[in-house]
């Protein structure tokens, strides 16, 4: 690579802003390049609001705005951002979050979930919770009802029992179809997969559905769901391919600060598809997916879990806020931590998805991720985003600060 002059100085600069930890080679010189760029386009549009305000994850337009109302009618900052996730969390379409999340290898939905509210400085979680949509509301009765922060597994499920939450299958027909074409493209000696040998049929019909059949069992599944809507069933079988081979993550984060300068937050996921069961995310992890100090501001993230652990990424954004840094700097220092791990090695970097959001008492907000996108089927680039409702206003979305671009 061909570095001039200037560019050498630049260079120079940006990898003096990295933490002592960071293995330093020429690949990464590149990425932290891209990384002081991308911070200093960025803080030009630092985006401020007066109360009450809510930010998230990009999937939660309808959240953020329904966190807003909430607060406009008086709603506590808490209450305001649980009825808001629980827009998501009952929506069958999304499949990271709540009802119709994707499941872990045993084809079983669990869900991890917590809460902060910043005025009384209390928390609540719930971890591998199984058969209850709402996964938050249960994390917020952990922080009314017990001493205790976080509730695992059976002892979660138990304990939502005991309050009333019904426990019912989470399990949608496309999550389930997805989940079993997971299971045949494991491998080629277990059992889920075509038969090593099956007569073909004497008529064409009879031997073009072996084929499909042979190719993908999960195909007739698909195709009796849809009905004869071979449009659907197309669209199906190809995101379930997609999610099959690319174990996607997804969450629902959503931060609020209303007009009495008090902050809540919760987060909430399905997690990680096919996980082991058991596995924990950084959701339910205080200090990790969710962090709020009623005297600074609130952060959380989505993305890779096992990143934000090692990061003890929320808690390390509102240090940041803190320590005096603006919301957006703050979210992209403690990627930076993500990043330093990894030697900040834009190869080893490239499937690794972190993304934080949050906002401090002057209403100042921001969202920011490791990479500025990733490439659509079509090859069009999907820019990083998050959702806010500003001013008191409805949700939209906004481009997230970034540390690194992907390159067509
Ligand atoms: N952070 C979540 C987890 O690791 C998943 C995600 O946000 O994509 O469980």
């Amino acid at each position: 690579m061909k570095v001039n002059k200037s560019r050498r100085k630049f260079l120079g600069r940006a990898a003096a802003g990295v933490t002592a930890a960071a293995i330093v080679t020429p690949r990464s010189l590149e990425a932290l390049a891209l990384g002081a760029q991308a911070a200093r386009g960025a803080s030009a549009q630092a985006h401020t609001s007066k109360p009450p305000l809510a930010v998230s994850s990009s999937n939660g337009v309808a959240a953020v705005t329904k966190a807003v109302e909430v607060m406009h009618a008086g709603g506590d900052t808490l209450d305001a951002v649980i009825a808001g996730v629980n827009i998501v969390e009952l929506d069958p379409k999304d499949n990271s979050v709540g009802y119709g999340g994707l499941p872990n290898e045993q084809g079983v939905v669990e869900l991890d979930a917590s809460v902060m509210h910043g005025p009384t400085r209390r928390a609540g979680a719930v971890a591998a919770l199984r058969g209850c949509k709402t996964p938050s509301k249960v994390a917020k009765a952990v922080m009314e009802h017990t001493d205790h922060i976080l509730i695992v597994a059976e002892g979660a499920r138990e304990f939502a029992t005991a309050l009333g939450f019904e426990d019912e299958n989470l399990l949608t027909e496309e999550s389930r179809i997805a989940w079993l074409r997971w299971k045949e493209t494991l491998s080629k000696e277990d059992k889920w997969g075509p038969s090593p040998y099956v007569p073909a049929p004497a008529s064409p019909a009879g031997q073009r559905r072996i084929a499909l059949e042979r190719e993908r069992p999960s195909f007739l599944l698909a195709d009796r769901y849809t009905g004869g809507n071979f449009e659907r069933r197309d669209e199906l079988l190809a995101w379930a391919d997609e999610v099959a081979h690319k174990p996607p993550t997804g969450t629902i984060n959503c931060i609020a600060l209303d007009a009495s300068l008090d902050i809540s937050g919760v987060t909430t996921t399905s997690g990680l598809a096919w996980k082991i069961p058991g596995r924990v995310g950084d959701s339910p992890l205080i200090g990790c997916g969710l962090y709020v100090d009623n005297e600074v501001g609130a952060a959380g993230s989505t993305g890779r879990g096992e990143e934000v652990i090692y990061s003890n990424g929320a808690h390390m954004v509102v240090e940041y806020m803190k320590r005096g840094s603006s919301p957006e700097q703050a979210c992209l220092d403690a990627l930076k931590l993500v990043a330093a791990r990894y030697g900040n090695d834009l190869d080893k970097l490239k499937d690794v998805d972190v993304n934080f959001y949050a906002l401090n008492k002057r209403g100042e907000f921001a969202g920011a991720a490791i990479w500025n996108g990733s490439f659509a089927r079509n090859g069009e680039l999907r820019r990083r985003q998050f959702a806010a409702a500003p001013d008191g206003g409805k949700g939209r979305l906004f481009e997230s600060a970034y540390l690194f671009e992907r390159k067509a």
